[in-house]
C-alpha cells in the first residue's frame, strides 16, 4: 500500500461546483475498492467567485496548493457576467497551464457505450482517439497581451522549438505507449503548415522529433482540412498534435463526437505537474440547476489516477482508474441513462447515483 495521495481540488465556478463532491466521491470509493487509503484533500479557491471576493482569481495559496500535490483536480471557472477591466473573461485554470508549464493537453475523445454521437456511420459509435493540444503558447501566447487602439487589434501566435519539440515528443510517445495496448500507432501533426510561418516551423519540428520514433507512423493534416475530416470519418485518427488554439477548438469538435461537452475528459500535463478537468467550462446558464452532466469530470478522474499510475509507478492506480471507468461505461451501456444536454432528464444526481451503484457493483 503507497502512502495517500495528496489531491488539489478546485471546483471553481458554476457548475464545476456541482461536479467537484459526486467526482471526489468516486475517486475516493474507487481507491478504497483497490485497497489503497483514503487520499488527503485540499480544497482550493480560484475562479471568477474568487476574483469578485479577493480581488484575485488565482491567489498563492492556491497556486502553492496545487505545486505540492500529486495531481490536481479542477472542475471549471469562468463567469462571462465577472470580466477583468479590459473585458476579458476570468481564466485562471489557463494561467495555471502557464505558472505549472502544462505543455500537454490531452483530449481522449473515446465513445461510451450507449451514448449515441452524431454521426449516422456506426463507426462513429468506437470512436477511440486522442487529441495533444499545446497549452503553454501558440496564439494563447498573447492572452493578457496583444494590442488594440481605435482602429485594429492584434493577437501574436508565438510557436517555439522547446514548446512544439516537447509536445510533439509527448504525442509520439503516446503513441507508443498506445500501440502496446493494439492501437495502429500514428501521429498527426494538424497544422496550418502551407499559410503561416509559424506553422511551417511547426511541422519542421514535428518532423524532427518523428526521426527520434522510427516505430511510429506520421500524418499531416491543414485544421482546416482535419476539422472536415473529423466529421467525415474520424476514425481514421490514432493520435494528434496540435498548436494551443486548433487545440480549443477542435477539442470541442472531438466533444461533440461523442455525445457533447459533459462526455469529454480532459488533462494539462507537464515534465512536473498535472491537471485533469472536463472539456467544458462553467456553463452558467445551467449553474445551480442541477443539471449539468458530471461524467466529463468522473473520466478525467479516472484519467487522473491513470497519470499517478504512471508517476507514481503504482499499479492499483491504474487499476482504480480502470474501474471507474468501467463503471461510467455500465452506468451508460443500455441507452437508459441521457444526459440533459443530449434531450434526456437525468444530471447530476442522476448520473452521479447512476456511477456509483456500478462501481459499488464491480467490488
Ligand atoms: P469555456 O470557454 O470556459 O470552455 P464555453 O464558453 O465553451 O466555456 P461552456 O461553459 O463549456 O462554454 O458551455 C457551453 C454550452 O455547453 C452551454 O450551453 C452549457 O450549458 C453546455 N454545457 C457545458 N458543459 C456541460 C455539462 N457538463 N452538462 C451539460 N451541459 C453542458
Amino acid at each position: 500500500m503507497a502512502q495517500p495521495l495528496v489531491l488539489a481540488i478546485l471546483p471553481g465556478d458554476g457548475i464545476g461546483e456541482e461536479i467537484t463532491s459526486p467526482c471526489v466521491e468516486l475517486v475516493q470509493q474507487a481507491l478504497a475498492q483497490v485497497g489503497e487509503p483514503k487520499a488527503v484533500e485540499n480544497w482550493l479557491e480560484a475562479g471568477a467567485g474568487t476574483y469578485t471576493k479577493q480581488g484575485n482569481a488565482l491567489p498563492v495559496e492556491t497556486i502553492a496548493g496545487c505545486r505540492s500535490a500529486d495531481a490536481i483536480l479542477l472542475a471549471a471557472m469562468g463567469d462571462p457576467a465577472v470580466r477583468y477591466p479590459d473585458g476579458t473573461e476570468i481564466i485562471p485554470q489557463i494561467e495555471l497551464r502557464f505558472e505549472l508549464e502544462l505543455y500537454a493537453g490531452v483530449r481522449p475523445v473515446r465513445s461510451v457505450p450507449g451514448v449515441k454521437g452524431p454521426l449516422a456511420d456506426p463507426r462513429g459509435e468506437q470512436l477511440d482517439f486522442v487529441l495533444i493540444r499545446e497549452s503553454t503558447e501558440g496564439l494563447f501566447a498573447s492572452v493578457g497581451k496583444g494590442s488594440r487602439d481605435d482602429d485594429q487589434a492584434s493577437d501574436t501566435q508565438v510557436v517555439t522549438r522547446k514548446g512544439t519539440k516537447r509536445v510533439c515528443d509527448f504525442a509520439f510517445k503516446l503513441a507508443q505507449q498506445r500501440k502496446k495496448d493494439g492501437y495502429v500507432g500514428e501521429v498527426t501533426s494538424v497544422d496550418k503548415a502551407n499559410v503561416f510561418k509559424s506553422m511551417a516551423f511547426w511541422r519542421d519540428m514535428f518532423d524532427e522529433v518523428s526521426q527520434g520514433y522510427p516505430d511510429i507512423s506520421k500524418r499531416y493534416g491543414y485544421v482546416d482540412a482535419v476539422a472536415m475530416e473529423m466529421v467525415r470519418r474520424p476514425w481514421i485518427y490514432d493520435v494528434m498534435v496540435t498548436e494551443n488554439m486548433y487545440g480549443d477548438i477542435l477539442s470541442d469538435l472531438g466533444a461533440g463526437l461523442v455525445g457533447g461537452l459533459g462526455m469529454a475528459p480532459s488533462a494539462d500535463i507537464g515534465d512536473d505537474h498535472a491537471v485533469f478537468q472536463p472539456c467544458h467550462g462553467s456553463a452558467p446558464d445551467i449553474a445551480g440547476t442541477g443539471k449539468a452532466n458530471p461524467t466529463a469530470m468522473f473520466l478525467s478522474g479516472a484519467m487522473m489516477l491513470e497519470w499517478l499510475a504512471i508517476e507514481k509507478d503504482h499499479a492499483p492506480y491504474a487499476e482504480a482508474a480502470k474501474v471507474l471507468r468501467l463503471a461510467v461505461d455500465d452506468a451508460f451501456r443500455d441507452g437508459k441513462l441521457v444526459s440533459t444536454e443530449r434531450g434526456g432528464d437525468a444530471g447530476v444526481a442522476e448520473i452521479s447515483t447512476a456511477v456509483r451503484t456500478c462501481l459499488t457493483a464491480l467490488e
